[in-house]
């Protein structure tokens, strides 16, 4: 595995790639590698021909009282584990690299969906969008894999390559989870053990609200309830949010709370095709809704 800190020797290296005929798979990252970041390398590796990880910690998408500072950063463990997963490249750019200067250029994205992350953390999905436009314009032409975990960044994603014709195939990836429930994530290394231990209560509210509508619920409201009870179990978490949207085809349950200093996030999809045909609704649902 080549470990690359300049933009040029990036572009250059996945050009070359491209040129000797072969595809590319980009895996953009924070670092602190997990399980969930190496699934996506994983997946990357079986569908492209040369992988590249990258790693940076953006600053854009933190607001000043996060944890920009604090981030877990193991540049050597990280290595070590992106090339064990198979990934051809990593990109490790300095801050002063991927913004020499304050930019004068950023991307900002519409509002998708109401409340959630963009309520939560205002600024965070444009700094978001500004640094994946940045390493796609980079990259060039590839695919690059997303995790289902930051839903909304992963929408982000997808709108970004259409509205500005971005030459990337985004793919989804599902949630690595812990074997109780906890999705894997960098700031799960911040939890105490005590807050480890009351950490899947996030998990089990998405699961209760999945229970909920495959039993016939039809109120989002109601779903939301029923999982903001069951964080409110643990009385140690301060919830963001816990909300059920329903979709097309699938509804999508969201839950943010922080745990200590700790924010966590996690979402499932509920596929309307789980629901029994038949269920019988637990409420009647108001007319006009
Ligand atoms: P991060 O380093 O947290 O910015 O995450 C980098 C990529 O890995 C993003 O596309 C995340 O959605 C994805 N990711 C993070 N945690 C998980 C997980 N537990 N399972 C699958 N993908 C994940």
């Amino acid at each position: 595995m080549e470990v690359v800190e300049t933009v040029d020797r990036f572009r250059r290296a996945l050009d070359g790639e491209r040129c000797s005929g072969r595809t590319v798979g980009l895996v953009p990252t924070m670092g602190a590698l997990h399980d969930g970041h190496v699934s996506l390398v994983r997946r990357a590796v079986q569908e492209c021909d040369a992988v590249a990880t990258t790693i940076f910690v953006n600053p854009l998408q933190f607001a000043p009282h996060e944890d920009l500072d604090r981030y877990p950063r193991d540049l050597e463990g990280d290595g070590s584990i992106a090339e064990a997963a198979g990934s051809e490249y990593l990109f490790v750019p300095s801050q002063r690299e991927m913004y020499p200067r304050e930019p004068l250029a950023r991307v900002t994205v519409a509002v998708m969906e109401d409340g959630l992350e963009a309520a939560s953390r205002p600024g965070h999905l444009d700094g978001v969008a500004t640094v994946v436009t940045k390493l796609f314009a980079i990259a060039g032409p590839c695919r690059a894999y997303f995790g289902e975990k930051d839903h909304e960044q992963l929408e982000v994603v997808r709108g970004l390559v259409v509205d500005l014709s971005l030459p990337v195939e985004v793919i989804a990836c599902p949630t690595v989870r812990a074997p109780d429930g906890l999705a894997l994530s960098s700031r799960n290394a911040y939890l105490t053990d005590a807050e480890r231990r009351a950490a899947p209560v996030l998990f089990r509210a998405l699961s209760a609200g999945k229970v909920c509508i495959e039993a016939g619920e039809l109120d989002p409201s109601a779903v939301s309830g029923v999982m903001r009870d069951v964080v409110a179990t643990e009385p140690s978490f301060r919830l963001d949010y816990a909300e059920a949207r329903p979709g097309d085809g699938e509804w999508r349950l969201f839950v943010a709370a922080r745990l200590g200093t700790t924010r966590l996030i996690d979402t499932i999809a509920v596929p309307l095709g789980a629901v029994p045909l038949g269920a019988v609704p637990l409420r009647a649902v108001p007319v006009g809704r």
